[in-house]
């Protein structure tokens, strides 16, 4: 495997010796008619400038940037559609994305063209008005990445500037296509270490002619960096660490001597740091500024990662680094010594507000770890921090300090305790909208705890081992649905809400609850609406001051991504992406009362839905998906050895096929595997013959025996689920640990 790995280090490195770099070829090819099609011309199409996004306002019909403007507000001034009207809402068009793989994806629309990506990166330049393709762009990144990628092989968007779209591939490319075409301009390589499981799932952010890009890997064991490119040839400006490397190299850039006496003993560098910055990068005009949003520690638990305390600098913060340099102006900590999981890269807006009487530009995040911070973006000073969720890992923010107060009851150093919020946050990367007018921030808000528990192996012999192929969290991962199954009587209920909440004085104005925790991102309007689609299938419109629904829509297939709207020819759409995945290791195991996913019912559709006012189109109808469970040839293993390959089955299968071997309707749920499927079981984990659907060999790290024990305890989880099905038993049990 090990090998394997280099092959693909090495062509991709060859690949970057066919970069083309646009600015040479026009110099090179000039004179020669011949070959003018490695030659880009001017472009004609996606002319968005930083001018042209200054001025966005004066242009509210067009989605110009991720979240609409610089701002990153996502609140529309568009009133077409609004509260009076939106019942007679409809389907114009939509799309199969030919995928069920989870979409995340906000589409940018500029001049009557929608551009996204969908599912391994693939890139799509679309008419708006009719969702006809015009072009189609495949990174053709390698199926065996799949592996890399903690939360599915997703991507949540591309940057439109001068002509050019801009993606960051699974596989750590950053990619420059024509606007008009979507012909290669040229690649980058913006990983470091191919050898480490870093991968890109984030739109990159375009401003001040730089491409600005992070990338994700923190539970693999990854070190942070944000990388700014030149928009034009694609070279190197500058690149920012978030967590310092190994103590006996030099220090890249001052500001890491800084961040390394914050990181005390324990060899961190080798598990990896993380700090990864996978999602949030905006850029503030006021200041030439551009924030990254600084996600979790790797591993989680601390007493492993600086076992000699310390804050962890720049883990779970939000960095301003001047934009033309890297150069850091100020940062705040969100969560100093991050124990939970708890990044701050979620999205950031940017906005003008009145605060204690004076008017200041601030920036608004919600991080996982259930705070809202408001920061002054002159300097960074921390101006609120209310909770906006349900959270008992600290009881406040002490505004002297700026720093969270622990709650020491919830140490799970000793014994498993349950915490909110878990690890999915109270708020993930699913877009918020700011209404700054109203002084209101919508909020798709989940309170998800989850039971922390030291791993076996470190509570056994107080070592941590770095595990090169899987995640390294330092928590129980894989006995947890043992943990879990041990403490469910005191395990607080999980809930997922939509949420007004005033940031400044710490209000719920309203709250919708939703019977399910993992929504999608949120849309607000001028309209007086707030659109959100959410796992149960429903595309819903909810009046901005109230909360009342006022529209729904049944597309049965769970949502993630957020909808945005535009205008063209005097018609507002509203469009969103549906398909299911990403994190949420539960999704297939739904917990009493929670309720079961639309795409676990009807299955996990990639869909490009646009809505309008004169809309008469109709989705095909839905199918039941069909959950029987096929009768189990048991194996005669012993209880032990199931055990054993339930560790297994949690340490590398469940990120993907989902915890206690119930997948949530995106990757293929092991139960229901037919017999050929059984037969083939060690060549599919083992030899990788279905790598290229993103199911790489395993061999690299698991032997013949774990795989025939990971499959014993599939089919026994199977077996138990088909008796539960056929009434034959309440609940499963996990017999095997029932001695
Ligand atoms: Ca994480």
């Amino acid at each position: 495997m090990r090998n394997l790995f280099w092959v693909i280090g090495v062509a991709v490195i060859v690949a970057i010796f066919y970069v083309m770099n646009s600015a040479d070829d026009e110099s090179t090819t000039q004179q020669n008619e011949a070959s003018s099609a490695q030659t880009s011309p001017a472009p004609t199409i996606g002319l968005i400038d930083d001018e042209r996004i200054k001025q966005a306002e004066s242009e509210p019909g067009n989605w110009l940037a991720y979240g609409r403007t610089y701002e990153e507000q996502r609140f529309s001034p568009l009133t077409q559609i609004n509260r009076d009207n939106v019942k007679d809402l409809k389907l114009e068009w939509f799309r199969d994305m030919g995928t069920n793989r989870a979409q995340e994806s906000t589409p940018i629309v500029v001049d009557g063209i929608m551009f996204l990506t969908s599912s391994w990166s693939k890139v799509y330049a679309i008419k708006a008005t009719t969702g006809e393709v015009i072009w189609s762009y495949d990174p053709k990144v390698p199926g065996e990445w799949g592996r890399r990628a903690c939360c599915d092989v997703v991507n949540r968007g591309v940057a439109v500037y001068k002509g050019r779209v801009y993606v960051g591939s699974l596989d750590g490319r950053l990619i420059a296509l024509d606007a008009g075409t979507g012909k290669l301009v040229w690649e980058v390589d913006t990983i470091i270490d191919r050898d480490r499981f870093y991968t890109i799932t984030g739109a990159p952010r375009a401003a001040k002619g730089k491409i600005y890009i992070g990338n994700g890997g923190a539970e693999f064991g990854v070190r942070g960096y944000v990388t700014a490119y030149d928009a034009e040839t694609g070279e190197q400006a500058w690149r920012f660490y978030t967590v310092p490397g190994n103590p006996s190299l030099p220090f890249e850039h001052p500001e890491m001597e800084m961040a390394a006496d914050t990181w005390k003993g324990g060899e961190w560098w080798e598990i990896g740091g993380g700090g990864t910055v996978w999602n949030s990068i905006v850029y503030d005009q006021d200041f030439n500024n551009i924030y990254i949003g600084v996600g979790n520690g790797s591993p989680w638990t601390r007493v492993i990662r600086s076992p000699g305390g310390g804050d962890n600098l720049f883990l779970s913060s939000i960095v301003a680094l001047d934009a033309d340099t890297g150069k850091m102006k100020w940062y705040y900590q969100t969560t100093p010594g991050d124990n939970w999981d708890y990044t701050a890269v979620q999205d950031i807006a940017l906005a003008d507000m009145e605060v204690d009487g004076e008017m200041r530009k601030v920036l608004l995040q919600a991080p996982k770890n259930g705070f809202f911070y408001v920061l002054d973006r002159a300097d960074g000073k921390l101006l609120r921090a209310k909770p906006y969720a349900a959270v008992n890992w600290a009881t406040h923010v002490d505004m002297d300090t700026g720093r969270p107060v622990e709650n020491p009851e919830l140490s799970y150093l000793e014994k498993a305790k349950w915490i909110l919020p878990g690890p999915l946050g109270a708020h993930n990367w699913q877009a918020m909208s700011v209404d700054v007018d109203a002084g209101v921030v919508y909020i798709p808000v989940q309170e998800n705890p989850l039971i922390y528990s030291m791993s076996q192996e470190w509570q056994q012999t107080g070592l941590y081992k770095r595990n090169p192929g899987g995640w390294n969290l330092g928590i129980e991962l894989g006995a947890i649905a043992q943990v879990f199954l041990e403490n469910i009587a005191s395990q607080p209920t999980p809930k997922g809400y939509l949420k007004a909440f005033d940031p400044l004085t710490g209000e719920e104005r309203w709250a919708v609850e939703i019977p399910h925790y993992w929504n999608g991102g949120v849309l607000g309007t001028a309209g007086g609406l707030v659109f959100q689609g959410d796992a149960l299938g429903m595309l819903s419109a909810y009046d901005k001051d109230t909360g009342e629904a006022l529209w729904q829509f049944n597309t049965y297939t769970s949502m993630l991504a957020p909808p945005i709207t535009f205008e063209i020819d005097g018609v507002q759409y509203v469009s969103i992406l549906t398909g299911n995945g990403g994190a949420d290791l539960f999704a297939g195991a739904p917990m009493e009362p929670v309720a079961t996913p639309a795409s676990f019912t009807y299955g996990n559709y990639g869909r490009l839905l646009v809505f309008s006012l004169n809309g008469s189109e109709t989705l095909p109808a839905p199918t039941v998906v069909d959950q029987n469970i096929p009768e189990q040839t048991l194996s005669d293993m012993s209880n032990e050895d199931i055990a054993l390959g339930e560790r297994r089955y949690g340490e590398f299968c469940a990120v993907c096929h989902g915890l206690i071997a119930r997948s949530g309707g995106s990757i293929p749920d092991l139960r229901l595997s037919d017999a050929g499927r059984q037969q083939a079981f060690r060549q599919i984990v083992l030899d990788g013959i279905l790598a290229a659907s993103g199911m790489a060999a395993f061999d690299d790290v698991l032997s013949v025996e774990d795989v025939d024990r990971i499959q014993a305890y599939v089919k026994a989880r199977a077996h138990e689920d088909r008796e539960v099905a056929l009434g034959n038993s309440d609940a499963p049990r996990l017999t095997w640990l029932a001695d």
